[in-house]
């Protein structure tokens, strides 16, 4: 199908794109990998497209003060490719990597990923189980708000109209951690069936900390606490692992019924937590 018409400009600043998105009426573009797919099938039909692409400097990625700075406009190549992340924040380059195919790769950006919140988009995961912060713009001025407050359902945020995600921030990672993110591809499109990111710490044969980011198998992505606690108390890993669909209302579709699903997430948490546990330093 051919999308509705619209309007479309790209801004040469940031201040430009915020002003034009004040009224709430139109939609920041960044690589379209969604959102123009979304627009041929009429299920969105904005009036206005804000095109990110011509904002100098909104894809950069840095780290300063044991922060790592990602613009919301670098793609997923850049991550999966940036010496930065991958030496600072492995498991937010490993996700990268395990997105799509290369055209999406090449196209599709973190700020886009995220404000889509597709329930089986795979960086969620990642940015639950590194407690990531969003630099959130608007012409009102900037706001910080927590990973765990910004997704909200199936392709529903917490971000309000007129608001543009500048940069997502994570704190960097110390020697002692180790990281996973272990995904069960959709075999047509590489989105994950399930997808689980693990940080965790060990002290000797104690783990000392332990965050696990799930998606794929709820309407939104979510920290798996109950399976960070069991490790916490001792608990093996497999008996860990078990809790992932504690009071979960799991997904069932063309692709995975909801019983599927719950024992792919179980399997594949028992491995990406044994994975990060490798890899400790
Ligand atoms: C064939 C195919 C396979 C894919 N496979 C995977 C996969 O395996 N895993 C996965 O996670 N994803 C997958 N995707 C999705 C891909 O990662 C997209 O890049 C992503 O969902 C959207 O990013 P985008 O930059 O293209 O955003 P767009 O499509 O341009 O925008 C998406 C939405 O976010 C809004 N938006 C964009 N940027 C911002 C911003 N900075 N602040 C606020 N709102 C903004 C837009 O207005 C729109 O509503 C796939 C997509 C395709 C087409």
């Amino acid at each position: 199908m051919i999308a509705n018409s619209f309007e479309y400009s790209k801004p040469a600043s940031l201040a430009e794109v915020l002003t034009q998105l004040a009224d709430g009426s139109a939609k920041p573009l960044a690589g379209g990998m969604s959102l123009i797919p979304m627009m041929k099938l009429r299920l969105s039909s904005p009036e206005k497209l804000i095109d990110l692409s011509g904002v100098p400097g909104l894809d950069a990625i840095a780290e300063s003060g044991g922060t790592v700075r990602v613009g919301a406009m670098a793609t997923h190549h850049a991550l999966e490719s940036s010496a930065v992340l991958r030496g600072k924040c492995p498991l937010l380059a490993e996700t990268a990597s395990n997105i799509g195919d290369v055209q999406v790769r090449n196209t599709g950006t973190l700020g886009g990923a995220a404000a889509h919140a597709d329930p089986s988009a795979d960086y969620p995961a990642a940015l639950l189980a590194l407690e990531a912060k969003f630099l959130v713009a608007s012409s009102k001025g900037t706001r910080t708000v927590d990973v765990k407050d910004l997704f909200v359902d199936a392709l529903s945020t917490s971000l309000e109209p007129g608001e543009l995600i500048q940069e997502i921030q994570v704190p960097v990672d110390d020697s002692k951690v180790g990281t996973c993110y272990r995904k069960v591809f959709q075999p047509a499109s590489g989105y994950a069936t399930v997808g689980i990111a693990v940080r965790v710490r060990q002290d000797g044969a104690k783990i000392t900390f332990a965050r696990v980011g799930v998606t794929g198998l709820a309407s939104k992505a979510f920290r798996a606490t109950a399976v960070e606690n069991a490790l916490l108390a001792g608990k093996s890993v497999a008996d860990a692992a078990a809790l992932v669909n504690n009071g979960v209302d799991a997904n069932s579709d063309i692709h995975a019924s909801a019983e599927y699903r719950k024992h792919l997430a179980q399997v594949t948490t028992e491995r990406a937590i044994n994975a990060a546990l490798a890899r400790i330093a």
